[in-house]
Parts: structure tokens; sequence; C-alpha cells
């Protein structure tokens, strides 16, 4: 999640500019919250199925579910295929930690795998070696907008009998061999937190899937368990996608591939401004169109170009600074520093540069110039790959 300092140098450049790309939609954004305030119904009303219909079709799925955000939706997914204690779920160990949030909330294991080589995503032949008996689904996290290696993930899943999962927070509208992010698997989870690529002015979440059954399990587990009113099959839970962030969200996807195609010119850009530098850029996967969530470098001496560009007025966050298997949160699973030693380097090195549909040809030069003044920018420096 991206944190947002508050004060910033004069002419510097902002992490991620939401109040900017507003501007450019603003009075859109007023006929949506008019319409919502004049109809009247606030909870699942007309804004949300027509969101629904709407995201289903631009992710090439039979049906979506909005729900209240994307760590619900995961959870939601999980516990619609009856995964739950006694389970085991493959999740990477390089990620936002709802993705292993969900698994626990569902009350099954999170089992972690190393992303692969000089990249950010999970390893498919680490998944293969972590399989036991108990294991039922692989949850990949398209991390920073890039597809994971879904072809490959999709073979073990298979080979198995395994569910696969996709964790699409930070990948609205990224293909993998020329199909959506969220029809790659048995069903994916989106969230609308306001700094993914499809951002809610609040919290959002939603579940595509192209599978029916699983489609009205997860529609009656987010309505307390019930599909007819004062009808309750089974324990649900409250987590819904509000009229009003529908309404919003409809306006938004009007403009999301648009934004992401914004996005890959500004990582063109950076590409060739960054050339020469010891930081290390992105690489694009394999056979994969990639949404550019975040653009991130990487760099043996991470912590002194942060504080190096924050003094050139250039906002930078690392996402993330401690990986899930060393937080609180998991203290009781004993994983050791230096169990899982990518993850771990990664954590280390990564820096995400200023990104998004707003960010101008000249702050991805200003920022470049800043990162090349980095007195410690010698090719000498560079990490391993
Ligand atoms: C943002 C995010 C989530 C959780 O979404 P919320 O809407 O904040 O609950 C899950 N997984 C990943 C990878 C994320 O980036």
């Amino acid at each position: 999640m991206s944190a947002r300092p508050t004060s910033l140098p004069r002419a510097g450049v902002p992490f991620l500019d939401v109040e900017g790309l507003h501007a450019t939609i603003r009075s859109e954004l007023d006929v949506a919250w008019q319409r919502v305030l004049a109809g009247g119904q606030f909870i699942m009303g007309a804004e949300l199925a027509a969101f629904e219909e709407e995201f289903a079709r631009y992710c090439e799925v039979q049906h979506c579910i909005g729900v209240g955000n994307g760590l619900d939706a995961l959870t939601l997914i999980l516990r619609a295929l009856d995964i739950g204690p006694g389970d085991e779920v493959i999740v990477p160990s390089m990620t936002f930690i709802a993705t292993w949030l969900a698994v626990s909330e569902a009350g099954a294991v999170p089992v972690p795998v190393e992303p692969v080589e000089g990249g950010f995503n999970i390893d498919p032949r680490g998944v293969e070696a972590r399989i036991t008996p108990r294991t039922r689904a692989i949850m990949p996290v398209h991390l920073y907008g890039q597809p994971a290696d879904m072809v490959a993930l999709a073979a073990v899943a298979k080979r198995h009998g395994l569910a696969l999962i996709e964790d699409a927070a930070q990948a609205h509208g990224a293909r993998h061999g020329g199909r959506r992010v969220g029809s790659l698997g048995t069903a994916a989870g989106f969230s609308f937190y306001p700094g993914k690529n499809l951002g809610a002015l609040g919290d959002g979440g939603a579940v595509v899937t192209s599978d029916r059954a699983l489609a009205e399990r997860v529609r009656r587990l987010r309505n307390y368990g019930s599909s007819r009113k004062y009808v309750h099959e089974e324990q649900g839970v409250n987590s819904r996608l509000d009229e009003l962030q529908a309404a919003l969200l409809r306006v938004k996807l009007r403009h999301l591939d648009e934004w992401n195609a914004a996005r890959r010119r500004a990582v063109a850009r950076y590409r060739s401004a960054l050339s020469g530098s010891s930081v290390i850029v992105p690489a694009d996967a394999p056979s994969a169109e990639s949404v550019w969530h975040l653009f991130v470098a990487r760099s043996s001496k991470r912590d002194a170009l942060q504080a190096h560009l924050a003094s050139h007025g250039v906002q930078s966050v690392i996402h993330y600074p401690v990986p899930p298997h060393l937080q609180g949160a998991y203290r009781q699973c004993g994983w050791a520093q230096g169990s899982l030693p990518r993850t771990e380097r990664l954590s280390a090195e990564v820096l995400s540069l200023p990104m998004g549909p707003t960010l101008a040809a000249a702050q991805i030069e200003a920022v470049a110039a800043a990162v090349l003044s980095f007195v410690d920018d010698r090719p000498a420096d560079r990490p391993a790959r």
C-alpha cells in the first residue's frame, strides 16, 4: 500500500498523484455522485449490478461479485471453495501481507514460495516442490502489475488437482498470453483501494470467475449467507461494494485502458532515461502485458538512494520493507531471518519510483536526473541479478 508523505518540496515529484488524476475526470465523477444521491439506493442497487456486468466483461469472464475490499475478495473465494482448517494454500513469499491474511482468515495455512530468479513473481517450480497432501490451492500474485507465469502455474494446478486463485489486486487490465488477468484461473480477487490502477474513492473489491456455482456461493457469502431476504443458508459476512463506489468505479473503468497505456509509456521513458545508471530497472515478463501498478527499481544502496531522492524532492516508497514471514503477525509460524533469502534480499533492495497515468515526461526526467546524481551510483554497486 502506498504511504502518502505529507510534506513535499516545491516542484517535487509525488509518488502517486490521485488528485491530479481525479481532476481530469471531475465532471464525470460529479455526474455519478449526483445520480447516486438522487437515486436514494445505497446498497445492492442498479449501480452495483451495472458495474459487476461491466467489470466481468472487461476481465473476459462470466461473473463479477462486488465486495468490500480486496482482502475479503480473496477470503471469500477460499471460503466458497470450502478451503479452511487443515488445508494449505501456496502463496508468494514476496507480496503484500493481505495475500497471506486471506488464507489465515479462511482458517488455512499459507505456504510461502520464493520468486523466480531475477524476478518478483512466484516460481512455478518452487510451487511444485511445496505441494503436500494438504495443499488445496495456489494463489499467485501479479505483483506490481506484472502477470505471474500463469501457463506454468495452471499446468502445476491441473497436474495436482488444485484451485488456482489469482490475487489480481495490483494488475487490473494486465494480460498474459493475450488473456486478461482475472480470467486465467479458477477465480480472481481484485482490490479497488484508492491507490490501485482501478481505485475507488474508499474501500472496494471484487471477485471474478467463470464458474457459476462458485459465483453464486460468493454472492451469498458476501451478504450474510443469504440469497433471499431473511433466508440464511450459511454463516456469511457483510462485505458489499456500495452503490456510490460502484458508480464512481464505472466512470473510472472507462478510462482504465488509456491510463494503463500511459503507465507503459512512462516505463519506456524511465528505461531510456535510466540507462547507464546502477539501479536495476524491472524487465518485461515474457508473453505478458504488464500494467505497471508500481515501477520498482533495485539498488544495493537502497536506503541511501531513497534519502538522496527525497532531498531532491522525489518521493519513493518501499514495497515492501518487511516480508510477511518476518512480520509479528506470523511470529507463531517460527520463520527465521534468512529462511526465504531471495525475498529478504529483494525487501532490502526494492524502491518504487513515482508512477501513475498523469506522470509527465518532465517529471520522469527529474526523477532520472536525481537517480543519476546519486553519489554512490556507480556500476560497481550493481547488485547481482
Ligand atoms: C492491495 C492488495 C490487497 C488487499 O486489498 P485491500 O482492498 O486493501 O484489502 C491484496 N493483495 C495485494 C497484492 C494487494 O496489493
